[in-house]
Order: C-alpha cells, then sequence, then structure tokens
C-alpha cells in the first residue's frame, strides 16, 4: 500500500509530463516545418554570377525543394561555401559567402546577438511607452522566475519527494519562495491592469476590427490564466505551511522550522478552519492544477500569439540589419534593366532563367523571415496605431496583414499535413481570400509599422510583395498608377515629360 501510494503519483506525473512534451515538440515541428516552407532571402544570383565569372570561379546555387520545403546552399568551385536557413556552414572569407551570409541573415553574429539581447532580453523597444513597458518587463519576469519553482516541482513530481530544495537551501528556501510569491503578486497587478486597458479603458487599438471575436478571447485568456496560476501557487504554499505547522505526516519534514511565506501566509487564515484531511485535498489539489496549468499553458503559448515568448528572440537575431526603410529590388528586373543599359553582358549565365513570378499571392511565395514575422507578432496593434492609412480610414491594418499571413499559414500546414506533406492546390491564397486588393494598395509604404514594432516584425515587407504581384502579375492597379509606370518607364520620372526638359526651370536663372 506504501509503496503502490508512492509509485501512482509518480507514474500519474510522468504520464502527465510525457504528454505534454510530446503535444509542444509536436507543435514546435509543425511551426519550424511552416516556416520553411517561406523562401530562401538571397535574391543576387545574377550579381554573384558575374563575380564568379570575372574571377574564374565555378559558382553554383542549389535550392532544394522537398516537401515544399526549401533549402539553399552556396557553392563555389563545388565546395559548399555556406547554407541558407541560419545553418551556416564554413563560411569562406569571399565576397559572394559574404554576400549569401548577409542575405540569409547569417552574418555579424556579434551585432545580431546584441539586437536579441536589447530587444528581446531587454525589451528595448517597449519602454518606448514606460509605464506599459515595465508592467510587461513585470510579467516577463515573473514568468522567467516561475520557471525556477517548477524545476522544483518536476523533480517532487518525479521522484515523489515534497520540497525537495527545501532541506538542501534551508533559510534560503523560505526567502526563495517568498519572492516568488511577491513576483507573482506583481505579475497579478500587472494582468489587473493589462485587463482594464483593455476591457474597462477599451484603448482603440485593441478594439480594431482584426480583434473581434477569438484574438481579444486569446488576449483575455492568457491574462486570467496566469492569475489563476498565481493564485494556485498562494493555495498550495499557504495549505502547506497550515500542514507543517500542524504536524502532519509527510508535511513536518519539510524543513527544520514550519515555513510560513511572505506572501501566502496572509492567506492562511482563509484555510485555518479546514480539517487536516480537508488542507491535505487541498494542497493537492493546488499542486496538481499549478503544474498541470503550467504545462497546459506551454500548450496553448504554442497556439497562440503568446508564442512570440520565444519568437521574439528568433525574430530579432534573424531582424534585417540594413535600412529598416530599404525595399529590395527584384532581380528579375534588376537583370532586364541592367542588360538593356548593358552594364552586363548577354550571356549564357545571364540567359539561365531566374524564377519569372513576380511578387507573391500566397505564403509560399514569401520569404522564411516574412514567416516567423508571422508568428512571432504579438497582435499588440503598435504598428496599425500609428498606420496613417488606417488612422484616415483606410482598410489596412499592418497587424492584420501579419495575423491574415499567420492563418493562412497555418491552413496551409494542416492541408500538407492531410495530404502526407505534398502539396494539392486548395485554391485558396493568402491575397484575395484573406488580404484584399484595398488594404494592399492603401499602403503608403511610410515605414511606420516596422519602426514600431516592440519585436522587429516588418509587415511592409509583405505588403510590398504583394502589391509587387497585384501589380506585376495581374496589372490591377488604378489607372493613375499605370500612367504613372509608363511615364517612369519612358522619361524615367512619375511626371510626362521628357528627361531633356528636366532643367528648364532653372534657364531663368541665368538671366
Ligand atoms: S508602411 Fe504601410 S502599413 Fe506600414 S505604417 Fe506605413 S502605410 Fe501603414
Ligand atoms: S507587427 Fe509588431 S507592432 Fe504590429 S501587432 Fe505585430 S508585434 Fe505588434
Amino acid at each position: 500500500m506504501e509503496l503502490a501510494a508512492l509509485i501512482v503519483p509518480i507514474a500519474l506525473f510522468v504520464m502527465l509530463l510525457g504528454a505534454a512534451v510530446m503535444v509542444i515538440w509536436g507543435r514546435v515541428t509543425h511551426i519550424k516545418r511552416n516556416i520553411l516552407l517561406g523562401k530562401p532571402l538571397f535574391f543576387y544570383k545574377t550579381w554573384a554570377q558575374d563575380w564568379a565569372s570575372k574571377d574564374k570561379k565555378n559558382l553554383s546555387f542549389q535550392t532544394k525543394a522537398q516537401n515544399g520545403v526549401f533549402e539553399s546552399q552556396l557553392l563555389i568551385n563545388d565546395q559548399m561555401q555556406a547554407q541558407g536557413r541560419g545553418q551556416s556552414g564554413e563560411i569562406a572569407e569571399n565576397e559572394a559567402a559574404k554576400n549569401f551570409c548577409q542575405q540569409e541573415r547569417i552574418d555579424h553574429n556579434p551585432s545580431r546577438m546584441r539586437n536579441m539581447l536589447l530587444i528581446a532580453f531587454g525589451q528595448k523597444k517597449m519602454f518606448e511607452r514606460p509605464f506599459v513597458g515595465f508592467m510587461h518587463l513585470v510579467i516577463y519576469a515573473g514568468f522567467l522566475l516561475i520557471n525556477i519553482e517548477l524545476l522544483e516541482i518536476v523533480l517532487d513530481g518525479l521522484t515523489g519527494q515534497h520540497r525537495l530544495f527545501s532541506s538542501l537551501l534551508g533559510g534560503v528556501y523560505t526567502w526563495l519562495i517568498g519572492f516568488f510569491e511577491l513576483t507573482g503578486l506583481l505579475v497579478t497587478l500587472s494582468c489587473l491592469v493589462f485587463l482594464a486597458r483593455r476591457n474597462v479603458l477599451k484603448l482603440g487599438r485593441f478594439h480594431k476590427p482584426e480583434m473581434q471575436g477569438w484574438a481579444s478571447t486569446d488576449a483575455n485568456l492568457i491574462l486570467f490564466f496566469e492569475m489563476v496560476l498565481v493564485s494556485l501557487l498562494y493555495t498550495m504554499n499557504a495549505t502547506d505551511s497550515l500542514l507543517q505547522a500542524r504536524g502532519v505526516e509527510g508535511y513536518a519534514h519539510a524543513g527544520a522550522e514550519p515555513m510560513r511565506f511572505l506572501c501566502s501566509q496572509l492567506v492562511m487564515p482563509l484555510y485555518n478552519g479546514l480539517s487536516d484531511s480537508s488542507l491535505i485535498l487541498l494542497e493537492r489539489v493546488a499542486w496538481w492544477g499549478h503544474i498541470s496549468g503550467i504545462l497546459g499553458f506551454s500548450i496553448y503559448v504554442t497556439y497562440s500569439k503568446h508564442l512570440h515568448i520565444v519568437l521574439a528572440f528568433f525574430n530579432t537575431y534573424y531582424a534585417d540589419l540594413g535600412s529598416r526603410g530599404q525595399m529590395k529590388n527584384m532581380e528579375n528586373i534588376t537583370k532586364e534593366v541592367k542588360l538593356a543599359m548593358g552594364l552586363i553582358e548577354d550571356t549564357a549565365a545571364a540567359d539561365e532563367p531566374l524564377d519569372m513570378s513576380f511578387g507573391a499571392k500566397d505564403v509560399q511565395q514569401l520569404s522564411w523571415k516574412n514567416l516567423l514575422d508571422a508568428y512571432t507578432c504579438t497582435e499588440c496593434g503598435r504598428c496599425t496605431s500609428v498606420c496613417p492609412a488606417n488612422l484616415t480610414g483606410k482598410k489596412l491594418s499592418p497587424r492584420k496583414i501579419m495575423m491574415d499571413t499567420r492563418d493562412r499559414l497555418e491552413t496551409v500546414g494542416e492541408h500538407l499535413d492531410n495530404h502526407n506533406g505534398q502539396w494539392v492546390d486548395d485554391n485558396k491564397a493568402l491575397y484575395g481570400d484573406h488580404i484584399s486588393r484595398e488594404e494592399i494598395l492603401a499602403c503608403t509604404t511610410c515605414n511606420a509599422c516596422v519602426e514600431a514594432c516592440p519585436v522587429n516584425i516588418n509587415p511592409l515587407d509583405i505588403i510590398l510583395q504583394i502589391r509587387r504581384h497585384v501589380t506585376m502579375e495581374e496589372a490591377n492597379v488604378p489607372d493613375a498608377w499605370k500612367s504613372m509606370f509608363a511615364n517612369v518607364e519612358n522619361t524615367q520620372a512619375p511626371w510626362a515629360f521628357p528627361a531633356s526638359d528636366r532643367f528648364k526651370w532653372a534657364e531663368d536663372l541665368q538671366k
């Protein structure tokens, strides 16, 4: 009986932990596969071929696609110099490899680490609004610190011990748990402030059309969930302290003296009238509820916007280190222009067909970084709150662009799973089924959304790629734009005046 009483909870705990780890691992694999459905980032094939032919080197790119997953490699004289997707191989000291690494975001590791530490870990951009930044930091720090406490709970569950660290740490243990409780109190207060901002003060950016339904519920649910976890911690600690004080077997040995913790001792009077058996039951329910809640929370996070807790680190690391306002050229067009201007020779290498689609209609035509951006979006709406198009009543919301991209990517991922990893057209696309022409054409390309994002997401890059599809594949732009494009083509300026007349305005100045 004694043995059964020890083994049954351990077996239950192992099953619970194992099931949670398997579900989380499955989700992580699914998300990683989805992000890698995006294209590689490098767009400088023609340039690199020029470089290689000048230096009489045999340069080649390999872009393999297996089950829709791209893998890009750069080879010089048949030696692999660099490999896409951040998996850097031996990076040789040559210009082509350096460019490749820059494009694929595997260069300048110290700067990338600095970005990650400042923006993701230090939450630098959150402090542009100091009060909210501080509240967010409290919740984030609470999340990290409570993970330390989780270590003891997991070890207790696996070994059948009770408060394993208390005998090891002595008096420090009481202070440490008290510190966790204080953190929990601050987390609860911050959650209440955040709930009030959303539901009582009704801040405008939390009530835009894209935030109706699940998006709003998700944000409230997670805040509520965190408060429940803290209250379970308090219940667990308060009942434990009472059981220790009464000398109940299994609890009296938890420390040299009955322990009272900083915050939970304040709620002890609530439970004082309960019998020993009721207290034990409540303590066990709180313990199991706390660990189950944390594991459930960890699974839930992988389905919600709170994935940013983890992905913000990757996203800030792989963020573009160049100027934020810089737009990337389309290699196909650059090549045509260079050929027309005689800047590159019309050689076999130049004739090699490139990918002849323009822009992006669906998520597979976006880059893996665009897709990582989509999964990282916190739905905070800072981008939308500074978007001039949105502020002047247009339908465009950069936050919605990111949410739509993630929704579509999840659908594509599920569709692949349902067809054994093979892509079968589902007759849907990001542009058209999620994002409309009206939204795409409303963007002023001002870059304010990119500046405002606290985790270095670039909604503009997705908008531009879809706009290129609308313009160049569908020619579905307003007539005024068409005239402007024709003028640029014919007179190298948006206005219909010949280039030779350009300095006419200065003629009078010479008189
Ligand atoms: S770049 Fe476009 S989407 Fe971003 S803030 Fe400016 S107008 Fe809005
Ligand atoms: S893109 Fe950035 S600023 Fe916009 S909602 Fe997402 S996390 Fe917030």
